[in-house]
């Protein structure tokens, strides 16, 4: 249940709500909002009517996701680009897994540049399956990522494996990612609705969409209202793809919740044969974005080195896609 309270609520007033027992009280613009677990109404509330505006049933655990709360998709604002809301924009997310090296990464983003890309992804922190692969630059790759938007004018975004450099990040990211492994690290989630930044927040290999959505809500009850959810393939039965691809899932994000969401195949395949169909089968579900690994050397890179595309390969997908998108009904920004 969430309830709105009238602008204009006294502090005394959210200072005996915070005391309730089961009550959660968040600001979103500037809007005090109480919310409680599952549909029953909290027996003292009923003395704060007064100061109650608005009232939405919501089914537990996915509140300020839905479609009940906030019809519309949230439109997600990233520099001058706007995702979700009303557009029909498909963001597309380029760039190598990880940052390895200067120029590795400068000519990856030279490329992704002149190919009409303008959010350039990398990872500086990366959460290896092994502790005896490539960790990724850490702090280093940080600054290789500055330069990056210095030089090319590219937003950045990267990933937080762990709140140990959550702040750094941070501070760097125009979009945080939280990766499939972080998606249950609870220090990183409620770090996210700390700060107003777009956060994409990838969905753990073996979890429910419920479980996906309730990791969103720890962000959004945080107060950050800027949350994208990311599809990566999720682990079935199935061992000859890396992942399985949820679109099924997707539709279903799409028909309950308001959270924009961006499909990636890269990490889902884990191949590189069956990226384009798949990118285009995500524009034709009307993803808000994709996000799809390249590299300039593929076979040498560190990590993720069979999924991630030659640099002309992701070209020729950009052609293809812009192709196709009007037909579709997609911009691609
Ligand atoms: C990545 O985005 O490079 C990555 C590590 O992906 P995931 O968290 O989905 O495994
Ligand atoms: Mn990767």
């Amino acid at each position: 249940m969430i309830y709105e309270l009238h602008s204009g609520t006294p502090d005394n007033v959210l200072d005996d709500l915070r005391q309730i027992e089961g009550a959660y009280l968040t600001s979103v613009n500037g809007h005090h909002l109480v919310l409680t677990h599952g549909s029953t109404p909290l027996p003292y509330l009923e003395k704060y009517e007064n100061h109650i505006s608005r009232t939405v049933e919501t089914v537990p655990d996915i509140q300020l996701s839905s479609k009940a709360y906030h019809p519309n998709k949230r439109a997600i604002k990233i520099g001058e680009l706007t995702i979700g809301g009303d557009t029909n924009n498909t963001l597309v997310i380029g760039g190598p897994c990880a940052v390895e090296s200067e120029a590795q990464i400068m000519e990856a983003a030279a490329y992704m540049k002149k190919v009409g890309i303008n959010v350039f992804r990398a990872g500086a922190f990366k959460p290896r399956t092994s502790p005896y692969t490539f960790q990724g630059l850490g702090a280093e790759g940080l600054r290789l990522l500055e330069a990056v938007r210095e030089k090319y004018g590219l937003k950045i975004i990267t990933e937080v494996k762990d709140s140990t450099h959550f702040d750094q990040v941070a501070e760097t990211a125009d979009i945080v990612q939280v990766g499939a492994k972080a998606m249950y690290d609870q220090a990183v989630l409620r770090a996210c609705g700390q700060i107003r930044k777009p956060v994409l927040l990838k969905r753990h290999f073996g979890a429910t969409i419920q479980e996906w959505v309730q990791a969103a809500e720890f962000i959004l009850l945080g107060g950050n209202q800027e949350v994208m959810l990311c599809e990566r393939g999720i682990r079935t039965f199935e061992n000859k793809t890396r992942f399985t691809m949820d679109i099924t899932g997707v539709a279903w994000i799409q028909h309950h919740t308001n959270l924009p969401i961006i499909m990636d195949p890269s990490h889902a395949l884990g191949a590189t044969y069956g990226i384009k169909s798949l990118a285009k089968a995500s524009l034709a579900m009307g993803a808000d974005g994709l996000l799809i690994e390249s590299h300039p050397n593929p076979k040498v890179a560190k990590s993720d080195a069979k999924q991630q595309l030659p640099l002309e390969t992701f070209g020729s997908m950009m052609e293809e896609l812009r192709n196709i998108a009007p037909a579709l009904g997609r911009t691609l920004v």
